[in-house]
Formats: C-alpha cells, structure tokens, sequence
C-alpha cells in the first residue's frame, strides 16, 4: 500500500515510518514542523535507505489538503498530526479543538472525494476519562481535558462517517504510554519545552537537563504509592499500527476499536528504578502533590488486539529505558536544528 502518514516526522509517526517500510509499504509524509524538526528526516532516510517524500504543510488548510490527494497516489491514511499537550490544552481549547479537528475534517474530506477508504486513527487511552484500569474498547468515552475531549469527539465524527459510507474502513487505535526509542540512538522522543511526560523527564535528568524528577504523589493506592501506567515501547506501538492497517484489509467492519499497550502497570518508582539500571547510577528525585486530573491507575486490556490483529508487544521495562538512554545519551539536546 501507499500509505500517508500525517505527522510522520513526530515521535511515534517516526518509528512508524520505518516500521510500514520494513513491512514493504510504500509512504509519504505530512507534517508541518510545528512540533517536529525537519532534521529527523534525514536520519529515516539513513536508517531505512530510502528517500521520504515529505509534504511541509498544515493540514487544516483543505486546499492543501485536497491537491495532494489530486497529485499522489494514496492507499490509505495514518492519522497521527495534532496537538498532544493535556495543559496546553486547559489553557488554549479553542487551539485544540481547531487544529485537532479541522485536520480531520480536511483530510477525511480528501479521502471521501479521492475513494480512499482506510484510516488509521491515533487515539488514546484518555477516552477512557478517569476510568483508565483494565480498560476495554466496549467502555464509555469521555474526557477531563480538552485534549482528550478533541480524541473523543474524533473518534465520534469517524464513526459517523463510517456509518454514512459503509465501504470505510476506520481503526481508532487506543495508545497507554508510549515510550523508548529506536535502537540505534538516532531517533526519538523531542519534547520541544520541558517533558510533561515521565520518561522523556526521567531521561532529561539523567542527561543533567534537569535537576532531578518530581514524583506526583505516593500516596494512591497502588503497588508502591505512585501512579502506575502501562509504558509501551514506541517499536510495539508502530507495529502495531501496521498490524491494524493490514487488519483494515480483511475485515468487513467500517469502524474497529483497539487498545495497544501491554496488558501490565508500572508505577513512578518501578520506572525510575528501570531507568538507573539502565544509566548505571542513582538518578535524583523528590516526593511532591498529586498532579491536578491525575488518574492512579492506567493500564490496558490488550486482548482484543492480540486476538484479532495477530499483534503483542514483546519489549520489556527495561528494554525500554535502555532504548531511551541511548537516544538521551547521544542525543542530549535532542534533534538538531
Ligand atoms: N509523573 C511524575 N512526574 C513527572 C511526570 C509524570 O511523577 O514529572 C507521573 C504522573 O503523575 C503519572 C505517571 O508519572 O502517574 C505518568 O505520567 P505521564 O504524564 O507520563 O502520563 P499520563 O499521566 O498522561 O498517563
């Protein structure tokens, strides 16, 4: 298939890049920088010997959106570009739900009027809204940021096209916490200002970036009094990608739901601990509050992927951290301009 990959210069759209060319797929890439540096282009090609065709362009702009699909060749569609950010969001919604949105809007628009029937969506385990523990696809969507409201009502608007046009084909596909990197060091997770997340931190410590980590809270009730997440390696979550799109090919369903992650919880300090073994020191940390819209536990049910994409995540913890220390490490300040 010739696949477009919107957003395919950022963190997971990078490692999926190479994964659909590995898989013998043919891709292009859309992406307007806005969150991503041109530079990683130039390491996909080094790791995958092959020139990326790149579209610099933002997708809410649908006549943009529109000639690309007039000029190349499309099979199907992964949807990754958007705003990620939960407390950017609280303090920018309209920006959320404009961008997130209107991307969808443009490239579902081009699909529809190009016969391009397959998508793959780049959804979240935020849908799940604050009921986040051994989650299922059948469990009810909502938010508690904008963020995620922008997740959960695309997910709605897909299924509505799907209903309207029952040749669609639709994956929503449910990320936990993706993490680590490639495992040659040359790509990897960028974060553009400090890391709201914890692993992209965790590693700016260990590189001296940072000071040392907060810990939001020790006392959930949970293995160790810190909130656990279901970390999944950026490599099991491209895969898993390429699973789904094979997936889209046999199935008669116009719209399928798939968690992706590992089925397994790790807390703040199991993660921490990872990652020193990983670096070979003590890494500095301080206990503080609860981080406001903070859920204890997060983790997937994965068995509905397994079963029906063939699919399982295989890398562990500490594959994980090393992956991630090794993109750290020969990377300190991330991609070059
Ligand atoms: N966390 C933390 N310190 C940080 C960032 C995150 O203790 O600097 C905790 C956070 O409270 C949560 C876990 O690490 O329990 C994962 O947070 P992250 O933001 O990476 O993922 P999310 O909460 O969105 O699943």
């Amino acid at each position: 298939m010739r696949v477009l990959v919107s957003g395919g210069a950022g963190y997971i759209g990078s490692h999926t890049v190479l994964a659909l060319i590995e898989a013998g797929h043919d891709i292009l890439v859309v992406d307007d920088f806005s969150n991503a540096k041109p530079t990683v282009v130039g390491r996909l090609e080094a790791l995958s010997g092959r020139h990326i065709p790149v579209h610099a362009f933002d997708l809410t702009d649908a006549d943009k959106t529109s000639h690309l699909f007039d000029t190349e060749t499309i099979d199907a569609v992964i949807h990754f570009a958007g705003y990620k950010a939960v407390g950017e969001s609280v303090a920018k919604p309209l920006s959320y739900y404009e961008n997130n949105l209107g991307s969808t809007f443009s490239l579902v628009r081009a699909m529809q009027r190009h016969g391009v029937h397959k998508l793959v969506f780049s959804s979240s385990a935020t849908v799940y809204g604050t009921d986040q523990a051994a989650a299922t696809e059948d469990r009810p969507t909502f938010a508690t940021n904008p963020y995620g409201w922008t997740k959960v009502m695309q997910e709605q608007i897909l299924r509505d096209v799907a209903a309207a046009d029952p040749d669609s084909r639709f994956a929503l596909l449910r990320y936990f916490n993706p993490v680590g990197a490639h495992p040659s060091g040359t790509i990897g997770e960028d974060p553009s200002d400090v890391p709201n997340n914890l692993m992209p931190y965790i590693a700016q410590v260990a590189v001296g970036r940072r000071e040392k980590l907060q810990v939001f809270g020790d006392d959930y009730d949970t293995v160790d009094g810190t909130g656990v997440r279901d970390y999944i390696h950026v490599e099991d979550l491209a895969a898993g990608h390429v699973a789904a799109l094979e997936a889209l090919e046999r199935t008669e369903e116009p719209v399928s739901t798939w968690n992706l992650g590992t089925g397994r919880g790790t807390s703040v300090l199991e993660l921490l601990h990872a990652f020193e073994r990983a670096v070979g020191r003590e890494l500095p940390y301080e206990v503080v509050a609860r981080r406001a819209g903070d859920v204890a536990a997060s983790y997937a049910d994965p068995s509905k992927a397994n079963a029906e994409l063939g699919w399982r995540t295989v890398k562990t913890v500490d594959e994980m951290c090393a992956d991630t220390w090794r993109w750290q490490s020969q990377n300190p300040d991330g991609y070059p301009d």
